[in-house]
């Protein structure tokens, strides 16, 4: 099947791919992320994918847009509960580039992800993919996180600290400073 993967890191990456099975389907990785910050961020994570992809050899689609300031528009009415604003925009936008670029699906690599909202994601995209008229495939590649991790640090890529958002990474530093 010829599926367009939603792609937020190289890391996750490694460790979705180990469930979507490149040699049953051909992907191609998907880069919208208007939600890493702060720019340098941004920059690292999508150097990464691209190390990655050149490293195997995988067809990728590059939105380079670094987006904090359509990111905080989006979330600033109700910044506690921005994950649903954030999973939405990036699931429905790929959900529309899948159908006009003509794939037979599209995936997402926050699937991977324990620190993501798994159940949540994959209703949501149901829904789009309902919506916008293009199958969701679904996959559950969480078994494969550590070892998507542990791969990812031998290739040398990129592995980030935080979700991605500015608040994301104050949650992350703050929590490590009341800890040291
Ligand atoms: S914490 Fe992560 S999923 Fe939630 S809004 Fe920030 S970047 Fe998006």
């Amino acid at each position: 099947m010829k599926i367009l993967l939603h792609t937020c890191c190289g890391p996750c990456t490694v460790g979705t791919l180990k469930e979507l099975d490149r040699n049953v389907h051909e992907i191609t990785a998907y880069w919208y992320n208007p939600n890493i910050h702060p720019y340098l961020e941004y920059s690292s994570r999508l150097d990464s994918l691209k190390k990655l992809a050149e490293s195997i050899n995988m067809p990728t689609i590059i939105e380079d847009d670094y987006g904090l300031k359509k990111f905080v528009k989006m979330v600033a009415e109700d910044i506690s509960n921005r994950c649903g604003k954030c999973y939405e925009d990036r699931i429905y936008q790929t959900a529309r580039k899948a159908k006009e670029l003509g794939f037979e699906a599209f995936s997402t690599t926050l699937l991977v992800s324990p620190y993501q909202q798994h159940n949540r994601i994959k209703q949501m995209a149901e829904r789009i993919a309902e919506e916008i008229g293009i199958p969701f495939y679904y996959v559950d590649p969480r078994p494969h996180f550590r070892e998507g991790n542990n791969e990812a640090r031998e290739k040398g890529l990129y592995m980030q600290k935080y979700c991605g958002c500015v608040f994301s990474e104050e949650d992350r530093y703050r929590k490590y400073r009341k800890a040291s």
